[in-house]
């Protein structure tokens, strides 16, 4: 089918470059366009803005934050604006929950229809078409993107009516990320300092109660200091906590965990850079305790 893809960074490139490759029809369009140039010589087409992107009827957006996909929205030049009624906007990028219900209303308005399909799973998985989609929006309109979304993952799973559901789960699911690494990170640092060596006690862990892919995932870069380059940078864990945080503000739900996780990666930024990885509040743990 043809589509439009907006956001060619870690995570839109390697989705495109799937949706290339699984033989659809791929529009094009990123703020820096050179990064458009290897997928236009697989087979995609070069959009000249968001909005001729979106004439292809069903457009993606991948965008960094909030932001930015406000800034590819709006304006003549703007998906909104190059959207056909009846067109559709399946937006992937981890947004705020105030934002999704805004641009249901905003695509409604204008007789578009719009689906929330952030998803789970760092670049690596979206390079082998393994990320899990969080799809949220009318069944039929997520029914005729199912051959898109079977291309870039490997299981989609519909979340309801209401799109910005799929945010808040998405917003959820990462701040539980952030959770199982401070845990491990806490508690490998307390065994480290009594002179266990983390790598056992992780393969103890992993091997017993905590066999979940978030523990191994996440246990394995703790281990083994991967921490650049990021597969998922700290700024971008550090908007999501907050975006969290807005979305608990907004629904009277208290997460005093949050707080801890802000600072911790508050904390890694200020000390490691902007480039390093979300699972460097391992390194702020490690440092408070003296490591
Ligand atoms: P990224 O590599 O930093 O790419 C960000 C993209 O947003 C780039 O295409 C960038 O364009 C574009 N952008 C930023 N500001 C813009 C603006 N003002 N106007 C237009 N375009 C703008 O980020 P990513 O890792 O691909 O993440 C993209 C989204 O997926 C984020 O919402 C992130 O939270 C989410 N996500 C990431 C992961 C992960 O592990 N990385 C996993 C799941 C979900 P330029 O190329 O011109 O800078």
């Amino acid at each position: 089918m043809e589509a439009g893809f907006v956001g060619l960074g870690a995570m839109g490139h390697a989705m495109a470059a799937n949706l290339v490759r699984a033989g659809h029809t791929v529009r094009v369009w990123n703020r820096s366009p050179q990064k458009a140039e290897d997928l236009v010589a697989a087979g995609a087409k070069l959009a000249a803005s968001p909005a001729e992107a979106a004439r292809a009827g069903v457009v993606l957006t991948m965008l960094a934050h909030d932001d930015a996909l406000r800034d590819v929205i709006e304006g003549d030049d703007g998906v909104l604006a190059g959207l056909p009624p009846g067109g559709l906007h399946v937006s992937a990028s981890t947004i705020s929950y105030e934002l999704s219900q805004a641009l249901e209303a905003r695509h409604a308005e204008r007789g578009q229809a719009y689906v929330a399909a952030p998803v789970f799973g760092r670049p690596e998985a979206a390079r082998a078409a393994k990320l899990f989609v969080a799809a949220a929006g009318a069944d039929d309109q997520i029914a005729r993107v199912q051959p898109l979304f079977d291309a870039i993952g490997q299981r989609t799973f519909r979340l309801g009516e209401r799109p910005s559901a799929a945010n808040l789960v998405k917003l959820c699911g990462n701040f539980m990320i952030m959770c199982a690494v401070e845990a491990m990170a806490e508690a490998m640092t307390l065994a480290g300092k009594g002179g266990v060596e983390p790598k056992v006690m992780l393969e103890l862990l992993t091997g017993t109660l905590f066999g979940a892919p978030v523990y191994s995932i996440y246990g394995d870069i703790l281990v083994e200091d991967r921490f650049r380059p990021a597969g998922f940078t700290a700024p971008l864990g550090l908007k999501d906590m907050r975006l969290a945080g807005a979305a608990a503000e907004t629904l009277r739900a208290p997460m005093p965990f949050l707080g801890v996780l802000r600072d911790h990666l508050l904390q890694a930024i200020a000390v490691e850079g902007e480039d390093v990885d979300w699972s460097a509040i391992a390194l702020a743990v490690r440092r408070n305790a003296g490591i």
